[in-house]
């Protein structure tokens, strides 16, 4: 479509303008709100990053348990804002930041630091969860919604076949992933959820920890795309093979399903609290 392939070429120039925030990483609204780029690429106003449209789904599938699902419901909008928060180590973007500071009174890039002393790996998700269940437990279920959200973006991320083969560490522009900017273009999982063909290769693990979920799905990620090679990947869904299109449909899908499991895990986890 010539159309799809224009705002590709608008938001590629984009990104590389807006230095340094991109790179192994599904779209979120960092991208479209805090650049503007819904106005300066034409885009329809209700065009939504992929990261929403994982936890949204996520959201509209919970089904258990049940007695957390209406406290759930009431901090829809802190699980989206941490879905949507790019906090995979430093340096932060500036706007994002001092969003989160005036709706949580947080700083961002503080939890950040703490998480990097005790860890090698930036994006923490055992660390996220700690906070959420901290703040649960001191009572405080808002900021509590917003650190699972924050998982979740982790878990979303570890989706993508060039995050999980740690395909690129440089933040050049040449180096953006075209599956990435497919991705953005073509959200393929059915709505309502309809199982198709092998599209989703694996049960729930019922993991105590919704944390667990993200090494659970970077192995996914890795047994679907073992050796994968950007540089073979088309930008437009017109020019990928059948191989590539199953790839983009696994991995959303799959991704999907390792979040909404890890949201499930993570109401459990505050129910227990919410019992003592
Ligand atoms: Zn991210």
């Amino acid at each position: 479509m010539k159309t799809e392939r224009t705002i590709l070429f608008l938001v590629l120039l984009l990104l590389g303008l807006s230095l340094g925030h991109c790179a192994r990483a599904w779209d979120s609204e960092e991208l479209f709100n805090d650049w503007g780029a819904r106005e300066k690429l034409g885009l329809p106003r209700d065009f939504e990053s992929t990261h929403t449209r994982f936890t949204k789904w996520a959201l509209r599938h919970v089904t258990q348990p049940e007695e957390m699902l209406r406290e759930m419901r009431q901090h829809e909008r802190e699980i989206l804002d941490g879905g949507n928060t790019e906090a995979h180590g430093l340096p932060l973007n500036a706007a994002a930041e001092k969003k989160i500071r005036r709706e949580y009174g947080i700083d961002l890039a503080d939890v950040i630091a703490r998480h990097l002393e005790k860890e090698e790996e930036p994006d923490a998700p055992a660390d996220w969860w700690a906070d959420s269940l901290g703040a649960y437990s001191a009572g405080d279920v808002k900021m509590a919604y917003y650190y699972l959200g924050v998982l979740l973006h982790m878990i979303q991320d570890i989706g993508l076949p060039s995050r999980a083969n740690a395909a690129f560490h440089s933040r050049r522009m040449s180096d953006l992933d075209n599956f990435e900017y497919m991705a953005m273009f073509n959200w393929k999982i059915a709505e309502p959820w309809k199982p198709l063909r092998d599209d989703v290769n694996k049960a729930d693990p019922d993991y105590s920890s919704p944390a667990s979920y993200y090494s659970f799905n970077y192995k996914w990620t890795l047994e679907d795309a073992p050796s994968y090679d950007n540089g073979r990947m088309p930008l437009t869904w017109d020019k990928a093979d059948e191989p590539t299109k199953d790839l983009l449909f696994h991995r959303q899908a799959r991704t999907a399903h390792a979040n909404l499991w890890a949201l499930e895990s993570a109401l459990r986890g505050f129910r227990e609290i919410r019992k003592h």
